[in-house]
């Protein structure tokens, strides 16, 4: 039988995480999947788990003009409801799931789960995210796309904890989130596009693109990026056709239960085309 953990400080938390090999796990809304058993029985975990999703120093957000500070138990319903939160950065999480599960799940077990369907990430791959990782001895800030280097797998040790995400809190003149799921609730994406722009008289002064479910983890093409950044957004067709062909390029999604890996390219090209020959030009 496996062992629970249930610290009452984030000291406690670390102190555990070094002396036991334990998961950690806040809302378990993806591990009590991963590892459920016939009904009316327990989990199946491997290990011991601990949980952290009631610890006070983990549910803190900090909102200041320069960046978004989630401790690790803040829920998704939370982040929804703060009101000093810009509406472009609820775009994504607004579509997570049901309310149900926007209850309890998290950007840290999102993060962590690393699924390049996992709805959070394009909007951090774009946000130039970064994540805390904290053991009791020491502390690192790492970018999102240093973190997660395929599908369920990041850099996390095993006596590290995820603290806290800080995304930029840069404002857009332009924001986009479109998920194609099977259906409006409770789906898992079969693509997602993140895109935000700043157009200042008609031109491209900065742009992001950030693709998921395309790939073992998301795409994103800076090079692409700063390659039409300055460009005119009403004579920018050519532009658009260039940077569609780079993402042709890039996008190699697989057929899986969900989709095929044609209609994920197909729609993916559709969707950064919207947004930069329509929405842009609003
Ligand atoms: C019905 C249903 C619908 C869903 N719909 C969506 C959806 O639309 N979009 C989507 O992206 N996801 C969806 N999910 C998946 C899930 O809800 C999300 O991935 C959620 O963000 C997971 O957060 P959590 O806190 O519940 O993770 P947990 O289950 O607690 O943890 C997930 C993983 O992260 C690790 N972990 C968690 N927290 C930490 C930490 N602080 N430090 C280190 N490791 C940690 C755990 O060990 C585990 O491996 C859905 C799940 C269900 C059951």
């Amino acid at each position: 039988m496996v062992k629970s953990f249930q610290p009452t400080t984030l000291s406690e938390a670390l102190d555990i995480r070094m002396n036991y090999d334990v998961m950690v796990f806040c809302g378990g809304s993806d591990i009590m999947i991963k590892y459920r058993s016939w009904s009316g029985t327990p989990a199946q975990f491997p290990k011991d788990v601990m949980y952290i999703g009631h610890l006070k120093e983990l549910k803190s957000l900090d909102v200041n003009p320069s960046e978004i500070t989630i401790g690790a138990a803040v829920s998704f319903s939370q982040f929804l409801n703060d009101e000093r939160i810009p509406t472009m950065f609820k775009k994504p999480i607004e579509q997570i799931g049901s309310v149900a599960i926007r209850n309890i799940g998290t950007f840290a077990g999102n993060i962590c789960h690393a699924s390049p369907a996992g709805d959070t990430l394009p909007m951090l791959y774009a946000l130039n995210a970064k994540v805390v990782l904290m053991s009791k001895r020491f502390r690192r800030v790492v970018a999102i796309e240093d973190f997660i280097s395929g599908p369920g797998v990041t850099c996390l040790k095993n006596d590290e904890i995820l603290t806290y995400i800080i995304i930029p809190n840069t404002i857009f003149s332009h924001s986009f989130y479109r998920k194609v799921g099977s259906r409006k609730a409770n789906a898992i994406s079969k693509v997602s596009v993140f895109a935000v722009a700043d157009v200042v008289e008609y031109r491209l002064a900065d742009v992001r693109i950030a693709v998921g479910s395309c790939g073992p983890i998301v795409i994103r093409l800076k090079d692409a990026e700063a390659r039409i950044i300055g460009s005119n957004i009403s004579e920018s067709d050519q532009t658009v056709n260039s940077l569609l062909r780079m993402f042709d390029d890039k996008i190699v999604p697989i057929d899986d239960v969900r989709s095929t890996k044609v209609y994920r390219s197909k729609v993916a090209l559709n969707l950064i085309e919207t947004f930069l020959a329509k929405e842009l030009r609003q």
